[in-house]
This record gives structure tokens, C-alpha cells and sequence, in this order.
């Protein structure tokens, strides 16, 4: 990592949790959705690290749980008009940028990431123009304004090979947002990287003195950790990789027991894919610490059954809006990902 890097503020205000509904209230609700699904000619896509429930309803009403890749290529090949969106905003407008002609809803517009807000477009773009030579490489955990910044946008499933590439070719790299996935590409490429310094506030928080106490405890386990995680805590694992690569590690691996980095939302699809397999959360507050989001996201949480029947029923102010211009920019960069993907065989998937 080179001197010149971006110090950001991590000081971001947490949004209220849903209100907890009833066992009665939530059925009502599921079935609410499931008949303005149909009326609405809807379709619910819902992100790995979401609530359980939504995942399970998302599945039932033929829908699909993934990363925010897939999520917005599943919602461009389904016929239905509307997708709805649960996630965080940057998966909204990821969604809008590959289907431009579809309604994109959110169940809650302000639900976001720590690493989209971190990376302001204003002075993102400004730190670019200081390196006009560098080829700027930004994850997918960013607005549609600073992919459109962009030359690459890149997955965390793939940013290891395009990083590889562009360093093969001794072009110079400007990398953001997050520091801890930028470091691990730098650590695994050999690649020496303008660094943005944002983070994910879920994954900053994995402590490895005490990811090491625990499995003291769990001796047999594997460790799967996501690389937005810090340096010392992907130290210890067995696997690092994209949400995708992750649920699949924890499928193939021979381990009865896992401990696991990243969003617990995550041991939905972990334990569907492997019902007698054990999955643990890897710890967020060692030595007396605190843990703030205690590996839940703050913004996924925002995604509620109450939230997804507004978003059907009144969409006003729950549409994700895209200018036409910044989504043709933003496809760019986009594009040259799946291109790339496409010429090289490799599977474009992950993000937080
Ligand atoms: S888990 Fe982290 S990267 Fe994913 S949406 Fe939440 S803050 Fe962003």
C-alpha cells in the first residue's frame, strides 16, 4: 500500500431495527406479498445477508437469494416487470443499471453500506484526478456514480484476476473502496495499490486474538472468512472468498464444524446446503470490546415483511432511479468485467 492513501470518517449513524412482528402478523404479511407479488407482476430478490424469513419467502414465491450481482442478473432474465429488491441501495442500482426498463423497488431506499457512504462520489472522483495515469479499479459496493468514475468494476470473486491482469500489463491501480479487500489483493497479487480507505462496518469488526481462542474450542472446524474482513483474522482461515464462494467452500470442505466471517444472514443458504453441518459466528468483540453490528448488517436488517407490502403497495419514494446517462457510464466498467469473465471462464459473483 502506498503513502498516498484517503483516511474516511467510520463514524455512520445506524438505522433503527424493524419493529419485531408477531408470529400472527408475519404470516399475514407473507401472505400479503405472496398475492401482491402476482397482482403487481413482482418478483422478490433478496442478498445472502437479509433476514432468514425474507430468503425463505424470496425462494418460495420463485424468487432468488444471491449476491448483488446475481440478484440484478436473475431480475434482467425474469419476466416479471418489478423487481423488488431486498438489500442495500448500491444493489438497487446495480439492478436498474442492467435493466433499465424494469421498476426497481426497495423495501427501504435508506437502507446502504458503510462502504458506499464511505466512498462520497465528490471526493472519490478528486482523488482520482490526482492520478490521471492510474486505472481506477472500484468494487462492486459502490453507487452507480462512482462505477460510472470507473475503468473496472469488479466482484470479490474476481478481483484477484483483473488485479493480476492489470498488474501483468504494469499499469498502475487506484483501488477502492475497502481497505481490507484492497490488502488482500495487494498481499495476493503482488500489486501495489492507490488505496481508498473505506470499510464494511460488519466485517471491520472480526477479532483474530479471539477467532483463535475459539478455535481452541472448535479445533476441528474450518474457518471461512470474506475478504472485507482485516488482515490478521483471513490469517487463520482455511477458505476466503465471495459470499458465493464461501457457501460453496462450506459445502465441499469435509468439516462437520465452521466458523464463519462474514454476515450471519449467511447460515440461511450454509445450512440449507448442509443440514447436518454446524455453522459458528466468528467473534466481533474480543479482549472486552464492544461489537456494533455483531456480524449483522445494520441496513440489511432494514429489509422487514412490513417494509416489502409498503414497497408493493405504495412504491412512491421506494423506487431506485438511475439517470440514463451515469447507468450508459456506469455499464462501461460493468461490462468490461463480464467480458473479461466471459474471454477467462471465471464465475463473476460476490460482493459483501
Ligand atoms: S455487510 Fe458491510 S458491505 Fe455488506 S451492505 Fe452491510 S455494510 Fe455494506
Amino acid at each position: 500500500m502506498t503513502q498516498d492513501n484517503l483516511a474516511v470518517d467510520f463514524d455512520f449513524q445506524f438505522p433503527q431495527k424493524p419493529v419485531p412482528l408477531n408470529n400472527e402478523e408475519r404470516a399475514q404479511y407473507k401472505e400479503k406479498i405472496k398475492q401482491l407479488l402476482k397482482e403487481k407482476n413482482a418478483v422478490l430478490v433478496a442478498h445472502y445477508y437479509t433476514d432468514p424469513e425474507i430468503q425463505a419467502l424470496a425462494e418460495e414465491t420463485g424468487g432468488c437469494v444471491a449476491d448483488s450481482l446475481e440478484m440484478a442478473r436473475f431480475g434482467k432474465q425474469h419476466p416479471a416487470e418489478t423487481l423488488i429488491v431486498a438489500g442495500v441501495k448500491f444493489m438497487g442500482e446495480t439492478a436498474k443499471i442492467l435493466t433499465p426498463e424494469k421498476t426497481v423497488l426497495m423495501p427501504e431506499l435508506e437502507a446502504t453500506c458503510s462502504l458506499d457512504l464511505g466512498c462520497p462520489i465528490e471526493e472519490f472522483s478528486a482523488f482520482c484526478d490526482k492520478h490521471p495515469d492510474h486505472t481506477v479499479v472500484v468494487y462492486a459496493n459502490t453507487s452507480a456514480a462512482v462505477k460510472a468514475r470507473a475503468d473496472w468494476v469488479v466482484t470479490s470473486s474476481i478481483a484477484l484476476e483483473i488485479v493480476e491482469m492489470l498488474e501483468s500489463e504494469g499499469k498502475p491501480i487506484l483501488w477502492g473502496p475497502d481497505r481490507h479487500l484492497g490488502a488482500y489483493i495487494e498481499k495476493e497479487t503482488g500489486a501495489e495499490m492507490l488505496m481508498w480507505q473505506g470499510a464494511c462496518i460488519v466485517h471491520d469488526e472480526f477479532k483474530a486474538k479471539a477467532l483463535r481462542e475459539l478455535k481452541k474450542q472448535y479445533p476441528e472446524a474450518g474457518v471461512l472468512v470474506h475478504p472485507e474482513s482485516p488482515a490478521n483474522v483471513i490469517e487463520i482461515a482455511d477458505a476466503v472468498g465471495s459470499t458465493s464462494q464461501l457457501i460453496k467452500a462450506s459445502q465441499e470442505m469435509p468439516n462437520q464444524h465452521f466458523i464463519v466471517a462474514t454476515d450471519k444472514g449467511i447460515f440461511y443458504k450454509m445450512e440449507q446446503a448442509s443440514p447436518n453441518k454446524t455453522f459458528i459466528a466468528a467473534p466481533t468483540g474480543g479482549n472486552g470490546a464492544t461489537c456494533k453490528s455483531c456480524a449483522s448488517c445494520p441496513w440489511m436488517a432494514m429489509n422487514g415483511l412490513k417494509s416489502i407490502v409498503a414497497a408493493l403497495e405504495s412504491p412512491v419514494g421506494r423506487e431506485i432511479e438511475v439517470a440514463p446517462a451515469l447507468a450508459e457510464k456506469a455499464m462501461i466498467p460493468l461490462t468490461r468485467m463480464l467480458n473479461f469473465a466471459a474471454e477467462n471462464k471465471l464465475a463473476v459473483k460476490g460482493n459483501a
